[in-house]
């Protein structure tokens, strides 16, 4: 039998030792886990907070709303989405008010017309006549037109229209917008290119600029009914001017024009034909084109309406 005599207070000391130390352990880790909860809801669970308290202002219908798209990746993807998300629905929603808008404010004139004309035609013996037929018709045209009118210019101006540039050749689609104008035989019409151009740009909307220029042209040219458009081309530009020989417009309404509904003279018969988003629509298209345009105008001479695009080399 051995029996051993020592004391265990060094025993002691080393676990009152290590029992601080796990408390000073504990400690730092609790410290450290408050730390990382707090860093992780900050940077995790704020910003989806937000993100979610913004989607439901977007749900009341306010489509001004930007969504935070800050964070880490997949947030800040959540936030640039939604934004992009938002501003579709708020293009969506202007292009509805403008329509609402416009409607009211303009169809109802023709309407009331229609309506009026053939009430009386019913109800009146003698009164159906060819003439208030034709105004019938000529309202309903005008009608058609300006609904067509109006939608071109609000799809255009809220972004909801694709835009599509492909490189086609300039000259031979305005040689094929002007063969439409065949049959108007009392019109001299004429057409000089220097050579066939490429550009890019969408093709279906520059014809539009062309054709929305010569029917203007046709409209407010003079007795002799000429109307003469020319393409050349100068500095990698081409140019194309649509001239006629009518009244032309006063240098102080040049700058108008191109407004929305903006007639030069309302009362005058050929004005009343036209809607007055005609050169809108030019002007639109063309910003989009990042296009020049512009008009120079004598009174009593005639107009000369032209744009610029690049020429595809
Ligand atoms: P509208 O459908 O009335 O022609 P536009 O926007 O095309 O509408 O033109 C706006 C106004 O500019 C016209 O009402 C007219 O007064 C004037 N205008 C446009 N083109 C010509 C032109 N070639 N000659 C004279 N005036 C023109």
């Amino acid at each position: 039998m051995i029996l051993l005599n020592s004391t265990i207070s060094p025993v002691d000391a080393t676990v009152n030792t290590l029992r601080v130390q796990l408390l000073y352990i504990t400690g730092i880790m609790l410290f450290l886990a408050l730390f990382l909860a707090l860093f992780l809801s900050k940077h995790i669970s704020q910003p989806i907070i937000k993100i979610n308290s913004t989607a439901k202002a977007l749900g009341t219908g306010n489509y001004n709303v930007t969504f935070d798209e800050t964070g880490y990746q997949e947030i800040s993807e959540l936030g640039h989405t939604l934004n992009y998300a938002a501003t579709e629905l708020s293009k969506t929603e202007s292009l509805r008010r403008d329509l609402i808008a416009n409607v009211s404010h303009d169809l109802r004139t023709p309407l009331t017309m229609i309506t009026g004309y053939s009430e009386v035609m019913r109800d009146l013996p003698g009164e159906n006549t060819p003439e208030n037929i034709q105004i019938i018709i000529d309202e309903a045209t005008r009608l058609t037109t300006l609904v067509n009118d109006m939608l071109d210019i609000s799809k255009l101006q809220s972004g909801t229209q694709p835009f599509t540039r492909t490189d086609f050749d300039l000259t031979e689609s305005i040689r094929t917008i002007l063969q439409r104008y065949s049959k108007l035989t009392d019109y001299n019409i004429t057409f000089r290119a220097d050579e066939d151009v490429v550009v890019n740009a969408d093709e279906l909307k520059i014809s539009q600029v062309v054709y929305n220029l010569v029917n203007n042209a046709i409209t407010y040219t003079g007795a002799d009914k000429v109307v003469a458009i020319s393409q050349t081309v100068c500095d990698g530009k081409v140019r194309v001017e649509v001239r006629d020989t009518g009244e032309g417009i006063p240098e102080d309404k040049l700058k108008d024009i191109w407004d929305r509904y903006y007639k030069v003279d309302k009362a005058h018969k050929r004005a009343q034909i036209g809607t007055g988003l005609g050169l809108s629509i030019v002007k639109t298209i063309l910003d989009m084109h990042g296009g020049a345009y512009g008009v120079q105008s004598q009174e009593g001479t005639g107009s000369v309406f032209w744009f610029e695009l690049d020429v595809v080399q």
